[in-house]
């Protein structure tokens, strides 16, 4: 790697930094619409974007340096002052807290030296905290560049930072504790036995219309949660006037609690690619696109991998499957850091060289999306799902799950459990069944469909998990009766405040305000006016937010309020003089539209751990 150290103004030095930005900006055809690729590229080899960095990549692109700076300060994974060579960041989770986070992190900071938040002197170590890194199975967890290291230990922790401070190579470390699938139950569509290729083969006979009837006859709805109909969307693309369209697949899972994308994406790579191309065919695209969250970095070579292999298969690329004019391929494009991607048309903004900021709609993605081009996105689960059904046929697909939600669901089953790991079951399964799958202990709680979802208490145990009743793009959290589920609560808001791209008010500033009145409670100093408040001001959120994140995010909030009342009742007292009653929500946010956009991640040292 080539490194250059920001405070060296040298001529000579500034004249290679000046070339390899060069280099890079041209190995990108200095293409305004691959900034991540080029900002990403000019993190790594620098381990930062100062200012000169970004005028003089704003130059070559011909863009301006507040356009390049607004990805730079966007982006959690860039930085405009070094970083480490070795860049630590400690998944923050709430089931890494639970798991013994706090232990890991404090013999980080003895190892290095530093806080978090801080860089070593010699520039070799830099440690942060980051959002759920997807191994809430194996927890605690960090990403070490682009190496992830699971089931950390205070002990592991020593080892690894003597092992690199003696110069080890961090990959050939990572091989001694690598990431587990950890897969417990493999069901009927996904990840049992597959043939390759079967569902494209069968499309090569058929006609895009052809194709969209059988996903639309097999009931087929979006995975990640939303659950839009996926031969719909198709249709709205393939009847555009547009001849340019593109197949997007949104690998940026970023719910905290999900994993199951990373399952798929080393177990089931070849079929979400097939899948996609029977996408392409559908909707007559010749290109697409893989965003691939930055957490997941460490996937890329074995995504390339099967993108080359189908490449030589003659399954990707010119005339697919000796099909004179059926041309479709794929590239992938990597994310940095920033879990609003995960919402289709932030993901899109990205793609476009964009700071991940959601875009109004309508017109919607399948209308006009990258580029303006109809665009459609949907997930690998989605993708995975539609090659299965052009094989096996919609009835059958249909034969699987309930009288409205047909096939089967990823789990990523967390937390208080024995075994936690990737469950496929058909949808309409029960919680009390994923219960006793991954042998939970004392469950009291489980966060359905992660913190934009719903907090069930044991009373809904007897509850589905489908769409007709507990809709879920796959995270299961398990909680059992001796956590502190305000400290939960706390916590998911903490992690909105965080994501949230600062566009609207109510979603900026509002979820502030939330997190204030739950540590009121926690606390033990709140009214029973606080419980209106938080009820009127999660309303208002969610009818006033532009985007999926804004509408969600007070649902932690809602649904243990709705779940656990006695939790509530039994932290807030009867009367507190100078409660002001009447508070003026809408006013209030109003006033705060010049707080900041972010505020830092907030860690809590005192919480409770195993
Ligand atoms: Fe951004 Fe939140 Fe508004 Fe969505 S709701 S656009 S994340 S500020």
């Amino acid at each position: 790697m080539t490194t250059y150290e920001a405070s060296d103004t040298k001529p000579h030095k500034l004249k290679v930094r000046a070339q390899l930005i060069e280099e890079i900006c041209t190995s990108f055809g200095n293409d305004k619409h691959r900034l991540m690729d080029i900002l990403i590229e000019t993190q790594r080899r620098f381990r930062c974007i100062d200012v000169p960095a970004m005028e003089h990549i704003a130059e070559l692109i011909g863009s301006s340096r507040v356009e390049v700076e607004g990805l730079v300060s966007f982006y959690a994974f860039f930085s405009d002052t070094p970083k480490g060579a070795y860049t630590i960041r400690l998944c923050d989770d709430i089931i890494d807290r639970h798991k013994g986070m706090k232990k890991v992190a404090r013999s980080f900071e003895k190892e290095l030296g530093i806080a978090f938040g801080q860089t070593s002197k010699d520039g070799a170590f830099s440690l942060d905290y980051t959002p759920c890194i997807g191994m809430s199975d194996q927890a605690p967890a960090a990403m070490v560049n682009d190496v992830i290291l699971p089931n950390l230990t205070p002990e592991t922790v020593k080892e690894l930072i003597h092992s690199l401070k003696n110069g080890e190579d961090l990959h050939q470390l990572a091989q001694k504790n690598p990431v587990q699938n950890n897969i417990r139950l493999r069901g009927d569509i996904l990840l049992c036995e597959v043939e390759d290729n079967k569902g494209l083969q069968s499309t090569l006979e058929k006609s895009p219309e052809e194709i969209i009837k059988i996903v639309s006859e097999g009931g087929l709805r979006g995975c990640g949660g939303a659950g839009f109909s996926t031969g719909q969307k198709w249709a709205i693309a393939a009847k555009s006037d547009d001849p340019q369209r593109f197949v997007f697949c949104n690998a940026d899972e970023g719910e905290p609690g999900t994993f199951k994308d990373r399952v798929l994406l080393t177990e089931r790579a070849d079929l979400m690619v097939e899948g996609m191309t029977i996408a392409a065919k559908a909707v007559s695209a010749q290109q697409g696109m893989i965003y691939l969250r930055g957490e997941y970095e460490y996937l890329l070579p074995t995504l390339e991998a099967v993108l080359e292999k189908r490449r030589a298969q003659g399954f990707l690329g010119q005339n697919i499957g000796s099909q004179k004019g059926f041309d479709f391929d794929i590239r992938v494009q990597l994310g940095a850091g920033s879990y609003i991607c995960g919402e289709e048309s932030a993901l899109i903004s990205s793609c476009e060289g964009l700071p991940g900021e959601p875009k109004t709609r309508p017109p919607f993605p399948a209308q006009q999306g990258y580029l303006g081009h109809p665009t459609i996105v949907n997930n690998i689960e989605t993708f995975c799902h539609v090659a299965r059904i052009l094989d096996k046929g919609a009835d059958w697909f249909k034969s699987f799950g309930t009288a409205k939600s047909f096939g089967t669901k990823l789990m990523s089953i967390c937390g208080d459990c024995a075994s936690p790991g990737i469950y496929e079951v058909p949808y309409g399964t029960k919680l009390t069944e994923l219960i006793e799958m991954a042998g939970g202990k004392e469950i009291a709680a489980i966060q359905v469909g992660g913190p934009s979802s719903e907090l069930v208490g044991r009373n809904g145990f007897e509850r589905t998990l489908c769409f007709e009743d507990l809709p879920t793009g796959g995270s299961i959290m398990m909680f059992s009766a001796h956590r502190n589920l305000l400290e939960v609560v706390d916590y998911f808001l903490d992690f909105f405040i965080e994501e949230s791209c600062g566009f609207c008010t109510p979603c900026r500033v509002g979820n502030v305000f939330l997190k204030e009145r739950i540590e009121k409670i926690r606390a033990g100093k709140a009214v029973p006016e606080d419980i209106d408040y938080l009820r009127e001001l999660s309303n208002t959120i969610i009818k006033t937010s532009r985007c999926g994140l804004g509408q969600t995010s007070p649902n932690p909030v809602l649904s243990s309020l709705k779940n656990f009342p006695l939790v509530y009742a039994a932290l807030v007292n009867e009367n507190e003089d100078g409660f002001k009653t009447n508070f003026d929500i809408q006013g209030a946010l109003e006033e705060s539209r010049r707080l900041a956009k972010h505020r830092s991640y907030i860690y809590d040292p005192d919480f409770e751990q195993e």
